[in-house]
């Protein structure tokens, strides 16, 4: 039993049929072919990184960048140390950010930070993956949820 939170109740993946009709619109909607295709796994690997503001050994913060439709995103890494099994818990996120959503890389310091920002965006559609200790990394999958950083150490 994990005592973490990195159980998530996302859209398994291959489950989206919305092929013609859209899932619910959103102001951050997009329809680029290689950020938001649908495909977690796919999509999870469009961007590249502009800048990573937060860079400590338990927990990352990276902005990312769609080379194709120019969207911005947040990616967040947290690792859990396993002080006993040396197998570490990792969780990431990537968070495309609404264009009209001011992401300045110079106001993210520091973990208070990064959760003003994701109480700001709301829930909102991100990318979501875990690798929980003793067990396979899960595929990104597509969330519509509030995005939360896990506890990390
Ligand atoms: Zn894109």
């Amino acid at each position: 039993m994990s005592k973490t939170r990195a159980h998530r109740s996302c859209h398994k993946p291959g489950r989206h049929t919305t092929r013609g009709k859209k899932s619910a619109p959103h102001r951050s909607a997009s329809t680029c072919h290689r950020c938001a295709s649908g495909d977690g796994p796919h999509d999870a690997h469009a961007w590249v990184r502009d800048h990573r503001p937060i860079d400590e050994s338990h927990f990352m913060v990276s902005m990312l960048r769609c080379p194709a439709c120019g969207r911005r995103a947040l990616a967040i890494w947290a690792e859990l140390i396993d002080w006993h099994g040396g197998d570490d818990s990792t969780a990431s996120l990537i968070i495309p950010v609404p264009q009209d959503h001011a992401l300045d890389p110079t106001l993210i310091t520091d973990e208070k930070a990064v959760e003003r920002l994701l109480s700001s965006l709301g829930p909102c559609p991100h990318l979501a993956t875990t690798h929980p200790r003793g067990e396979s990394a899960s595929p990104w999958t597509w969330c519509n949820d509030q995005p939360f950083i896990l506890p990390h150490d």
